[in-house]
């Protein structure tokens, strides 16, 4: 058909399919109705040139610009023998980054740093001639629940998981949880280790450390099983699934923000309130029962992502800092303990690929309502409760772009980090406050977001 012919009928379609929507919907060829699906308002401007707007989290505009960050659409109709021209507009943060694409929503590539540009701070373009008339987009590499499911077939026969759903969401899905260990060793000297991902639905890089994380220990490597020897994993690898299915970045479909939502009264920290939504009680029931038994939990990892700019490494929130500092000796005790794992993920992860963290980490956290308040109100020191952030740039690897490997390589130093933090005869000679190397080539263009905001400045928003 010739072209300025298809592109009238085109054009009518759109203006037909459009007619009387309001903003967020989509027109005949960008969708989002897929899982973790995600876009606002969308513009043809041209034959085979859009306008893309990020949506909020459930449509719902009274969420911070700063939770409008993911997006993930299916667009057809592409004309491959020209240029497709694709804009981003209305993004919450300004920081430069390049997308992925795919074309069978299996493998997925980058876009080049040729194909995008950012014309202004909340902009993306991207300028591409694609290899075929269907071409998937997102912010960052998906991983839907289905990607969970579909890896927790993959390895549910290993002898050394043990796998559970001991809760529901609110949409009623099943909340796994995955217990990795040598179940022939007995539990008594071995440590136990809490792990919980995708609080916030869109922050996919910690599903790839996590997978790297399991594909190591379940390796069958006298290295793996060695450690699981030695220690028992008890992994949620997505506690917020309503959010992930919805395609939101930050909330539950009720706009809620797990992350803020450990509630429990100042007199008596260990329950929770009743105002705690079932997300959260679910994954408070299991730990709680976890802390009467022998071994106790010892170590709780709480894994985000964080937009920034592209050059930002990996990155943890320790908390407190040092007596001389002016902090307790039990405070300090803690800071104490997490710099010795942030020292142990740089022995193993290299020490140029985490970012340095500062001269002390503050008490803000410790009367809010994170899970790390809850960690710190109940147990204090004796559980290293802390946050690790992967990013979504160059993270490290620059020239290139971090990849999931990438992420899976940090699951893997994670799996040994671990082991190394818990090995007392093992002194590390860099400190994590020195962190530096010639990989660093961060001049942040927004200091605004470095160091990338505290989780307690982000505005807590239900
Ligand atoms: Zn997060």
């Amino acid at each position: 058909m010739h072209h300025r012919l298809k592109w009238l009928i085109f054009v009518g379609l759109v203006l037909c399919v459009c007619s009387g929507c309001g903003e967020g919907e989509n027109t005949a060829s960008v969708t989002r109705d897929f899982e973790s699906g995600s876009i606002g308002e969308v513009r043809q401007v041209s034959p085979n040139e859009w306008a893309l707007s990020l949506a909020d989290d459930n449509g719902n505009p009274e969420l911070s610009d700063r939770w409008r960050a993911w997006w993930y659409v299916r667009m057809d109709d592409i004309d491959p023998d020209r240029l497709a021209v694709i804009h981003l507009k209305n993004r919450g943060w300004s920081c430069y980054y390049t997308p992925v694409y795919s074309y069978d929503q299996k493998t997925w590539h980058r876009f080049s740093e040729e194909e995008v540009s950012q014309p202004g701070d909340f902009e993306l373009t991207m300028k591409k001639k694609f290899a075929s008339s269907t071409v998937w987009m997102a912010r960052f590499y998906p991983y839907t629940y289905s990607d969970l499911t579909a890896y927790i077939g993959k390895i549910k026969n290993n002898p050394h998981v043990d796998i559970e759903t001991p809760a529901t969401t609110q949409n009623k899905k099943p909340i796994y949880l995955l217990t990795l260990s040598d179940f022939d060793v007995d539990d008594s000297g071995k440590k136990r280790v809490w792990m919980h991902a995708r609080t916030h639905p869109a922050e996919t890089g910690p599903s790839f450390v996590l997978e790297g994380l399991i594909d190591f220990l379940l390796s069958g490597t006298r290295e793996a099983d060695a450690v699981l020897s030695q220690f028992i994993f008890h992994i949620v690898p997505m506690q917020n699934i309503d959010g992930v299915m919805a395609g939101n970045y930050r909330t539950t479909p009720l706009n809620e923000n797990l992350e803020v939502m450990w509630y429990s009264d100042p007199g008596n920290p260990l329950p929770l309130t009743s105002d705690a939504p079932v997300e959260v009680t679910a994954l408070h029931h299991i730990v709680e029962a976890f802390m009467s038994q022998e071994p106790a939990i010892s170590i709780a990892l709480n894994l985000h992502a964080s937009n920034s700019d592209p050059d930002v490494r990996p990155f943890f929130f320790p908390h407190f800092g040092t007596v001389a500092d002016g902090y307790t000796v039990s405070e300090a005790s803690l800071w104490k303990k997490q710099i010795r794992f942030i020292n142990s993920m740089g022995g193993q992860y290299g020490v140029n690929m985490l970012e340095p963290v500062p001269a002390e980490g503050g008490r803000s956290f410790a009367t809010k309502m994170y899970p790390e308040s809850w960690w710190w109100k109940n147990f204090k020191d004796s559980v290293m409760a802390i946050t690790m952030e992967t990013t979504y740039g160059r993270a490290g690897y620059g020239p290139d772009w971090i990849t999931p490997d990438d992420l899976r390589c940090l699951g893997e130093s994670l799996a040994l980090g671990l082991r190394d933090y818990a090995d007392p005869s093992i002194h590390f000679e860099k400190s994590a406050l020195m962190f530096k190397g010639p990989v660093q080539k961060y001049e942040p263009s927004h200091d605004s977001f470095y160091p990338p905001a505290d989780p307690g400045e982000m505005k807590e928003q239900r």
